[in-house]
């Protein structure tokens, strides 16, 4: 990106795990990463083998550390599992995966929150230790377990759905209650309140995102923005590029496609970048009163991602 019109910072991001890891890492080569902000679903963080793991936020440090486990897209590359493994062997259930360096974090965590250290020093200090300079902010430090609920009324962690029973396509809603009466974690009003741009990373726009916005305080903050708000789909061709945010928009009764998290997310932003597989509905989408721009968002490499931040960013810049 040339210099001379680098884009006003600070700048916001709303996260999940790894399309927002993998759109981060594009960001980064852009901008300053000292001046991003990486506000971070908590609605996965759940207590595997008595330590607390908060996926999402463990993702996008790895990843922007260079650290992540490339194939998977989580966990740490060069893992190994003799913790879970032997677990296993006591018993347990262990359809959680949970690598032993990563376990030694999440063991990390809960130690540090017995002692009375928050989630969001936590993270801070976890960033650290992996050399990350962007700053990473837990959406917040209150319980805000995402619960789906399945026909026949059995409800679930969300954890419970994707790692342990598949993903299963009979979703009738998502439950975000908890977020709904958290409270935003330390900095994350301010990070809003002070940003120049905010991003919603390619994310699950129901149980990534979603959770954040969930907060009413997030959600007025960003509303209130004078900053350009831009998202950036999830949803390529009418599908996601990977997990299940098809079976969960379908199970509340959202359209899988750009247009229905477009529908998700009007009101709270000024411009959409969808792919080039889905020019079709730009039109659709513009006239929601939401500036489109179409390319191709398929982060197969960094390069991509980059590309993508810096028209992301563009945009932003030409609604200021
Ligand atoms: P998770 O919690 O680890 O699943 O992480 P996210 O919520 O951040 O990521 C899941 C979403 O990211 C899915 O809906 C994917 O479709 C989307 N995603 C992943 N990789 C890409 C990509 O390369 N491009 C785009 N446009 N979306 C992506």
């Amino acid at each position: 990106m040339d210099t001379a019109r680098t884009p006003p910072t600070p700048i916001v991001t709303l996260c999940g795990g790894v399309g927002a890891a993998r759109f981060l890492r594009g960001l980064v080569r852009v901008i300053d990463p000292r001046e991003i902000t990486a506000i971070v679903n908590t609605g996965d963080d759940r207590v595997f083998y008595g330590v607390h793991v908060s996926p999402d936020l463990d993702i996008v440090t790895y990843t922007l550390a260079g650290r992540v486990d490339a194939r998977r897209g989580y966990g740490l590359e060069g893992d190994t599992y003799e913790i879970v493994d032997a677990l296993g062997a006591l018993g347990h259930e262990c359809w959680f995966r949970l690598g032993d360096r990563d376990f030694a974090n999440s063991q990390h965590r809960t130690l540090r929150l017995r002692e009375g250290a928050g989630l969001s020093r936590v993270a801070e200090e976890l960033r650290k230790h992996y050399g990350v300079t962007t700053r990473i902010l837990p959406m917040s430090e209150d319980p805000c377990a995402t619960i789906v609920e399945l026909e026949g009324g059995r409800r679930v962690h969300f954890e419970e759905y994707l790692a342990r029973d598949g993903a299963p396509d009979e979703v009738t809603a998502v439950d975000l209650g908890e977020a709904r009466r958290a409270r935003p974690g330390p900095g994350v009003l301010d990070a809003l309140r002070d940003a120049q741009t905010i991003l919603f990373c390619p994310s699950n726009p129901i149980v990534s995102i979603g959770p954040i916005l969930a907060m009413p305080d997030v959600r007025a903050a960003v509303r209130r923005s004078r900053a350009p708000v831009v998202a950036i789909s999830p949803i390529v061709g009418g599908a996601p590029v990977k997990g299940p945010a098809d079976r969960l928009m379908r199970g509340v009764g959202v359209e899988v496609s750009a247009r229905g998290v477009a529908e998700l997310y009007r009101g709270l932003i000024d411009a959409f970048v969808i792919d080039e597989r889905d020019a079709d509905l730009a039109a659709d989408i513009e006239a929601m009163g939401i500036r489109t721009r179409v390319l191709d968002t398929i982060m197969g490499d960094v390069g991509v991602a980059q590309h993508l931040a810096e028209a992301a960013l563009s945009l932003a810049a030409s609604l200021r």
